[in-house]
């Protein structure tokens, strides 16, 4: 069966073709620029690549135009659209209400539009895919999987801050946490790497790209994640600056005569390893920079694998040990040097990295050595096989 997986946001979606069956990737693509200009790429498998600026001013538009390129008699990889047996869309917010995915109908995207107020940058966007592709192929079903959903099995310890109760009931503040397909897929393929069933395991996964989240999976399921009410909490990422002591956003805001709103753009998208390097927001750039001297940029470095050590750490007192550590996204899957550093800090767990496995980049392989008490892999996130698999376990 063929699955299309789309992941919408407020001026873009993201799409990928999935033959569930092989599972297989028959074609992908990004539209950008949605109700600015437009421009689509699109990648079927085993043909070219095709580019093009095409006029998007919505979103229905960029997915009537992605179901054009992929029915296209060039480079189009199904005949018609009749072969599409479900989409899969990719939700950000499923606050309490959705721990798992779920088949989406008129009152489900009621509610999930209830929870536009905990995302507002995402759902909106989400729900707004979600209608156009909708509208376009009415009889197809549409499945959401949410980011948070893997992470509602968080114990109430885990979840509630320490804020005056009240505001958990009335406003739901609470850690939700984000990346959970990400976790759940890779935390489950870790154990089918090790033959073993995830019941049976303490996994930690350290999600490491531009936003990064870790998290303690126990006997496969989430017990505490690093990020939070939103993404910005936790890890020190690209531009995001993770944890903060809260009392600095109104200090700043006063120092800075800048607003509250401001602050938090602050923190979102000028801090992290971008502020601190005054470089950049990709490791690439900083280690580049790092080998020629610059020492902001090995400050970056070294705060962000710090800030991955203590948590880990951290996990692994709340599950009691830890037999997996598992690193994926675009820094875990690609940086050996983040990884050894990270790494080198966690002797007294009885894990020991193998530096030549770990020289590898982007593919599945344990880079622990062979008497490692803790194995330690890379394992390569495949969020859209996820949601593709997990839209087909629904409308099958
Ligand atoms: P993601 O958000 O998962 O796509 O990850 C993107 C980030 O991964 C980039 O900002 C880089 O910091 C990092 N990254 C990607 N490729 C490499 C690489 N070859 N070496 C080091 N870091 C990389």
């Amino acid at each position: 069966m063929k699955v299309l997986v789309i992941n919408c946001g407020s001026s873009s979606l993201k799409y990928q073709l999935i033959d569930s069956d092989s599972e297989q990737v028959l074609a992908k693509g990004l539209c950008e620029r949605i109700g600015i200009d437009g421009r689509l790429t699109h990648r079927p498998a085993g043909k070219d690549k095709v580019e093009m600026e095409v006029p998007m001013p919505n979103h229905t538009e960029a997915v009537s135009l992605v179901l054009k390129a992929l029915t296209d008699k060039d480079h189009g990889v199904i005949g018609s659209l009749s072969e599409i047996s479900a989409v899969g869309h990719r939700i950000v917010h499923g606050g309490e209400k959705f721990n798992s995915a779920t088949i989406l109908n008129d009152e489900v995207l009621k509610e999930i539009e209830e929870c536009n107020d905990l995302a507002p940058l995402h759902n909106p966007a989400n729900l707004i895919g979600i209608n156009a592709c909708r509208e376009l192929m009415p009889n197809v079903p549409m499945v959401g999987v949410f980011d948070t959903a893997f992470h509602q099995t968080m114990p109430r310890v885990a979840y509630l801050y320490g804020l005056p109760y009240e505001y958990y009931k009335k406003y739901h503040i609470r850690r939700y946490g984000f990346h959970g397909t990400s976790h759940s897929y890779v935390s489950k393929r870790a154990a089918e790497i090790l033959g073993k069933k995830p019941e049976d395991l303490k996994t930690i996964v350290c999600h490491l790209g531009n936003g990064a989240s870790i998290c303690a999976v126990k006997n496969g399921k989430s017990v505490d994640t690093s990020m939070g009410f939103t993404p910005l909490e936790g890890l020190v990422m690209g531009t995001r600056s993770g944890d903060i002591d809260p009392a600095i956003i109104e200090y700043i805001a006063r120092k800075e005569n800048i607003s509250l709103t401001d602050v938090i753009d602050v923190l979102n998208k000028k801090s992290g390893i971008q502020g601190l390097s005054q470089e950049s927001s990709d490791f690439r750039d900083l280690h580049a920079a790092a080998a020629k001297g610059n020492v902001n940029a090995q400050i970056a470095i070294d705060v962000f694998s710090y800030h991955v050590v203590k948590y880990i750490g951290s996990y692994a007192a709340v599950m009691n040990g830890v037999d997996v550590i598992a690193f994926t996204a675009g820094i875990g899957e690609n940086d050996p040097i983040i990884r050894a550093n990270v790494m080198g800090y966690l002797n007294y767990l009885g894990t020991e990295l193998d530096p030549v496995k770990n020289d590898c980049r982007g593919e599945e392989r344990i880079i622990s050595t062979d008497d490692s008490k803790v194995v330690a892999m890379v394992i390569p996130t495949n969020e859209e096989l996820a949601i593709a698999r997990e839209t087909v376990a629904l409308v099958k």
